[in-house]
């Protein structure tokens, strides 16, 4: 089985570390692919993406990468891209201009229509209670139908490779907080998500980024890996690292879950391509 991960995020964006950092990690780690995935600017003020200023010098330090560690690791060149409706989507010309080896699609945020600005769902619990009382009237149910409901706003759109943290809108529903994922109405968003995103042939990401010792954390949770076995829908493993000793983190858990949901292979991307890989 090939070692690798597409999902990192250094000091370019809300990361620790230089990209350098990352690149050693890799080898030190054995790792056979090792993919950049900064977040895309944003065409608002924040603290988590990398400043539109930054971008050209991201792109250039990731090439120098790839052509300095050659012969020690195969570096792909990524981003990982929000889909904010009406407002960007990894299906804008633009990202395809920029010669990116993958793009990672997400959702991060949504709008609080009070204050106008863009807001967390995965972030801090007063973004998302924010959130919910001005956007929501106080229900998180119409909260989280939003946010699926943008998620396959954004598969239907396309443009992206790999379809990031499906379900990360339970990041701070920790005890089932703000909904559970048992109820009717939150499988059928599910499984209808799921359709979606078989139809339009992108690869779900298994993502390990905020497992912090409990591994039903990974996203998705195994339910909805069983339920996109049963879709067919291809998978990939990635750590969302945000620091260069991050990069495995919690992969033989995630390894073990996705067995258990049936998977035998994942996808892993060589030379140009997506090919299948055996999971052991
Ligand atoms: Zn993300
Ligand atoms: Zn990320």
């Amino acid at each position: 089985m090939f070692k690798t991960n597409y999902h990192s995020h250094s000091e370019f964006c809300d990361g620790t570390g230089k990209l350098e950092d990352y690149v050693k990690s890799a080898i030190e780690r054995n790792f056979d692919l090792f993919g950049f995935s900064g977040h895309a600017p944003l065409p608002f003020k924040n603290d988590w993406t990398m400043p539109k200023n930054d971008l050209p010098a991201y792109l250039e330090e990731t090439k120098r990468l790839k052509t300095v560690y050659k012969n020690d690791i195969d570096l792909k060149i990524g981003l990982e891209v929000d889909y904010i409706e009406n407002t960007m989507s990894p299906s804008d010309q633009y990202y395809r201009d920029l010669g990116l080896d993958y793009i990672i699609g997400s959702i991060h945020l949504l709008p609080d229509t009070n204050t106008g600005e863009y807001l967390g769902v995965e972030y801090l619990k007063s973004e998302m209670e924010q959130l919910i009382n001005n956007t929501f009237g106080g229900n998180t149910q119409l909260l989280v139908k939003e946010y699926y409901r943008l998620v396959r706003d954004m598969s239907e759109h396309g443009g992206f490779d790999i379809m990031g943290h499906l379900d990360v809108v339970k990041k701070t529903n920790i005890n089932s907080i703000y909904f559970n994922e048992t109820e009717d109405w939150y499988k059928a968003e599910i499984d209808s998500t799921l359709e979606c995103i078989a139809d339009n042939k992108q690869i779900l990401e298994i993502n390990t980024g905020q497992v912090l010792n409990d591994p039903t954390r990974i996203y998705p949770s195994p339910w909805i890996l069983q339920m996109a076995k049963s879709y067919d829908i291809p998978i990939m493993l990635n750590s969302d690292a945000h620091r260069p000793d991050h990069i495995d983190n919690y992969f033989e858990e995630a390894k073990l879950m996705m067995i258990n949901a049936g998977y035998r292979e994942l996808k892993v991307f060589i030379e140009d391509k997506w090919i299948s890989d055996k999971i052991t």
